[in-house]
């Protein structure tokens, strides 16, 4: 195409901009019929209540006009506000990897209760209900990584793997030669079951998250290490040991590192429960996926070791199966949601075993600011469980090595292999001192033409 007749390419950001939810992007080019408006993620604004506006304003483009929308990976972030989309009157195609389809519907079917009880508390109707889940199924389309995808002027895109959770994907744009790299959510590879991150090297246009743009993580050495002494010293005192855990990924990672501490007798054997239906459902998808897992997951998996199953692993689907975890005498493990202990089953055997100086409570993921998990990280003695007054004798263990999340050396090193083609790099979703944060790095260290863009921004990208 003649150099003169360049598309214009905008980019609206709409969302995950001076906060890590509610991502949100409008990618538009072409006028008239030839126009063509994607966004990228339809995410629910998060760490708010659900009643709080946000979550209830119509959209700002208008859904019948958008042609699709590409999910970067199952998080509610990245995917809560589809239904809703759905029922506001959008009919084009939802475009996602298999996994993240899958994923996502199981959670926004799960997440219907939680915003059903909020709903109603604020007197307000739910922001979707089951029947908008099924709409959005019957337009969610699965594809795989790489498989190219057109649109109907010569624009065209392709998911490539983030290593952030099963199915997580970057949306990496071709127009008129020029890429355009939606990042989504990164991965902290190596991860235990995920490939690592794919390397950008050839992008022009960068649009990159920074959850973590100002912090840096412990090391990942040792981790396994880690969970094995804490486990054996766990059986040692003879309590329980409870671990908070997100449903997708932290959950089944857990699991996956048990399955080897078993295999190779390295801890001694006690039962181990998962008790989240959330996780089960997830762990269900995981266990059909191996295809998507990293060599060494792979080559275990291949020499017959399935490992999602080992002795003394029990799954407690059912609130009765659930209930009856109290009858297992300790020392035991305790895998429930949710992961910062902010609801889910983990509350109840929090209350029941914090008062216990032989039992644990170890903490492997990021705790957020108002939680009970984070109120319990920062050494609590006495915290309101479920209305009761709950005394923390149990011992809080700190392992932090299991982030799915790029730190901010990650995030640069990931701009950086792309430095020499990248004219300039957005940096959205983040809190506003993460987003700075990596924005002067980039441009200080990398020379790159880093900045944060504000919220409902449209910026026009020269191709
Ligand atoms: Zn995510």
């Amino acid at each position: 195409m003649n150099k003169n007749h360049k598309k214009k390419v905008r980019i609206t950001f709409y969302g995950g901009i001076d906060t890590p939810t509610g991502s949100n992007f409008l990618l538009e080019t072409g006028e008239g019929e030839q126009a063509i408006r994607i966004l990228i993620d339809c995410g629910l604004k998060q760490g708010s209540r659900i009643c709080d506006d946000e979550n209830w304003q119509t959209f700002p483009y208008r859904p019948e006009e958008i042609d699709a929308v590409i999910i970067t990976h199952a998080h509610l972030d990245h995917t809560g506000r589809l239904p809703s989309f759905v029922r506001a009157g959008f009919a084009g195609t939802i475009y996602s990897t298999h996994p993240t389809k899958e994923i996502g519907l199981i959670m926004l079917e799960d997440s219907i209760r939680v915003l059903t009880k909020e709903a109603h508390e604020c007197r307000r109707e739910p922001i979707y209900n089951p029947d908008d889940i099924k709409n959005t199924q019957k337009i969610w389309k699965g594809i795989a990584y790489h498989e190219s995808i057109s649109f109907k002027n010569g624009i065209s895109f392709v998911l490539r793997d983030a290593g952030h959770i099963l199915g997580s994907s970057m949306v990496e744009f071709l127009i008129d030669g020029a890429k355009i790299v939606f990042s989504g959510d990164l991965g902290n590879s190596p991860a235990p079951l995920l490939k690592d991150t794919e390397k950008v090297t050839d992008a022009n246009y960068l649009i990159l998250e920074s959850v973590y743009g100002d912090r840096k993580h412990p090391s990942k050495e040792g981790r396994k290490e880690e969970l094995e002494d804490v486990i054996e010293n766990s059986v040692k005192k003879g309590g329980a040991l409870l671990v908070p855990a997100f449903s997708v990924e932290r959950t089944q990672e857990l699991l996956f590192e048990i399955n080897d501490l078993v295999s190779h007798g390295r801890i001694p054997p006690v039962p181990i429960f998962v008790d989240s239906p959330l996780a089960i459902k997830v762990t269900d998808v995981y266990k059909k996926s191996g295809a998507y897992f990293n060599k060494e997951a792979r080559y275990i998996i291949k020499s017959g070791d399935d490992i999602f199953k080992f002795p003394n692993l029990v799954f407690t689907f059912h609130h009765h199966e659930s209930e009856k975890i109290a009858e297992t005498p300790n020392p035991k493990v305790i895998i429930a949601g949710s992961g910062m202990s902010n609801g889910g089953r983990i509350v109840r055997h929090e209350q029941r075993h914090l008062p216990d100086p032989k039992s644990s409570l170890l903490i492997v993921g990021y705790q957020a600011a108002g939680t009970l998990g984070r109120e319990l990280l920062d050494g609590a003695k006495k915290v309101r469980i479920m209305g009761e007054d709950v005394v923390v004798r149990a011992n809080v263990i700190d392992l932090s090595g299991y982030s799915a999340h790029r730190d901010s050396d990650g995030l640069f090193q990931f701009v950086s292999d792309t430095a020499d083609t990248v004219k300039r790099v957005y940096v959205v979703m983040g809190e506003p001192k993460a987003s700075l944060f990596l924005v002067q790095k980039l441009r200080d260290y990398l020379g790159v033409d880093a900045r944060a863009p504000k919220r409902g921004e449209t910026v026009e990208l020269d191709l």
